[in-house]
């Protein structure tokens, strides 16, 4: 579950960026949407514990964000937050299987082969597992990042936009991928974009089942 009041970010220097209170249940799928600079980006690190709120406060997979300090941060976002950023950061010395690997490493969590041989399974990307991220395209990257993101079953998945630079094919896919995923887990989803093709990618009997909601940002 994600909970927001009061929220506001000022970066140093900017404008107060406001944005309006969420209850978002747990397991259920949260569309953040608006124009190139209204927050989106803001509003995910502040839901995944990376930056405190200038105002407000929000309660994230049973934890309120606002009693953690730094190092409690950390430890909460490995277990609890599953990102998938925008630049997918993998590691391009590093294997498929090494990258999920060192996210382990750096969760703190025992190395564990048969868990990144099923995440990987999960999103059809096994076959991979020994590729150079330079040798994969752009929708394997992104199914690669996302088995790295939810790896520790994460309460939430943030994914900043998925879709950015994918063909329609592989945005459908990439959408689909996440939905499935974030159901499988139980995970509450969140995917924040500007790309107007994603709310069509929602599946109808998910607002059927008060599954979704819109958050529209003006910015
Ligand atoms: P979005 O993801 O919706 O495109 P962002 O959350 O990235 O929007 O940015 C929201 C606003 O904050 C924009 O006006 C942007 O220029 C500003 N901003 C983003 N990052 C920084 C930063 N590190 N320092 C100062 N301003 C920033
Ligand atoms: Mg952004």
């Amino acid at each position: 579950m994600i909970q927001t009041r009061g929220l506001a970010y000022r970066y140093p220097g900017g404008a107060l960026l406001r944005f309006p209170d969420v209850d978002v249940p747990q397991g259920t799928v949260l569309l953040l949407s608006g124009p190139s600079g209204c927050g989106k980006s803001t509003w995910l690190a502040l839901v995944a514990a990376l930056v405190p709120p200038t105002e407000g406060t929000l309660q994230v997979a049973g934890q309120a964000l606002d009693a953690l300090k730094n190092s409690a941060a950390d430890a909460w976002r490995a277990r609890a937050v599953g990102f998938l950023p925008q630049k997918l950061h993998l590691s391009a010395a590093l294997s498929v299987q090494q990258n999920l690997a060192m996210a382990q490493w750096a969760s703190g969590v025992a190395q564990d082969p048969v868990r990144i041989r099923d995440a990987l399974t999960k999103l059809g990307v096994a076959e991979l597992a020994t590729r150079l991220p330079s040798q994969l395209s752009g929708g394997q990257a992104q199914r690669v990042a996302l088995a790295r993101a939810v790896l520790l079953q994460p309460q939430v998945i943030l994914a900043d936009e998925p879709t950015g630079s994918l063909d329609d094919a592989a945005a459908a896919d990439a959408v689909h991928l996440l939905l499935v995923t974030a159901q499988t887990q139980g995970a509450t989803l969140v995917i924040a974009t500007h790309d107007a093709r994603v709310a069509r990618l929602i599946p109808p009997k998910l607002h059927g089942q008060n599954g979704f909601q819109p958050l529209y940002l003006k910015g």
